[in-house]
């Protein structure tokens, strides 16, 4: 069996709270139990786990989303920390040498970020993701992984977005050319999450 990581996208207070600057609302809260079962499984059995997350400066005049969206994730704001029960996750298990912080600027977490070489150096081989929004940030972080070579699983429990159509386009795509396994967390027949 290949090495495999679990990577969080982007599942912040202001892409997922009801007040968040970007929200995707009541489908990306709908999968925070799931999200947090996940990455629990996961970390407790040695999994390498990253939580990649977006970081943005107000009013950055070089960035190409401070055009397309309002301000989201600013650097040291509470939009910015994990929604709900995943941040105390993160915080009971943030010392954890297998557990990953990450800042992104960009929809990928590969973009400018060293997360392949951080997955290269440990011999990782698939990548399980979760996390907001399907057909954004998870799609482009899929789309950079397949390209790179990585196996792709996608928990469709896990990952959620404002565009519901956009959310099945995506799921659709990760199956159909990028490859992946698109599965229920729980849903496969090697056990609990494969
Ligand atoms: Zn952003």
């Amino acid at each position: 069996m290949s090495k495999r990581a679990l990577i969080h996208i982007d599942y912040t207070n202001d892409f997922v709270a009801e007040n968040g600057a970007l929200t995707c609302g009541e489908p990306g809260r709908e999968v925070e139990t799931t999200i947090d079962n996940i990455t629990k499984a996961f970390i407790k059995d040695g999994h390498d786990t990253f939580f990649t997350v977006d970081v943005h400066e107000e009013g950055d005049p070089y960035h190409p989303e401070t055009k397309l969206f309002p301000p989201h994730n600013l650097r040291d704001s509470d939009g910015r920390k994990l929604y709900g029960c995943l941040e105390d996750t993160y915080q009971k298990y943030e010392n954890e040498k297998h557990v990953h912080y990450m800042d992104k600027t960009r929809y990928s977490a590969f973009a400018g970020t060293d997360l392949e070489l951080k997955l290269r150096e440990r011999d990782i081989k698939e990548l399980h993701l979760v996390g907001v929004c399907t057909d954004i940030c998870v799609l482009h972080t899929a789309v950079d992984a397949y390209n790179k070579g990585f196996d792709l699983v996608v928990y469709q429990d896990a990952v959620a977005s404002f565009n519901q159509p956009g959310h099945e386009w995506a799921l659709d795509h990760f199956k159909q050319v990028l490859g992946a396994e698109v599965r229920k967390f729980g849903g496969n027949k090697d056990g609990i999450y494969g």
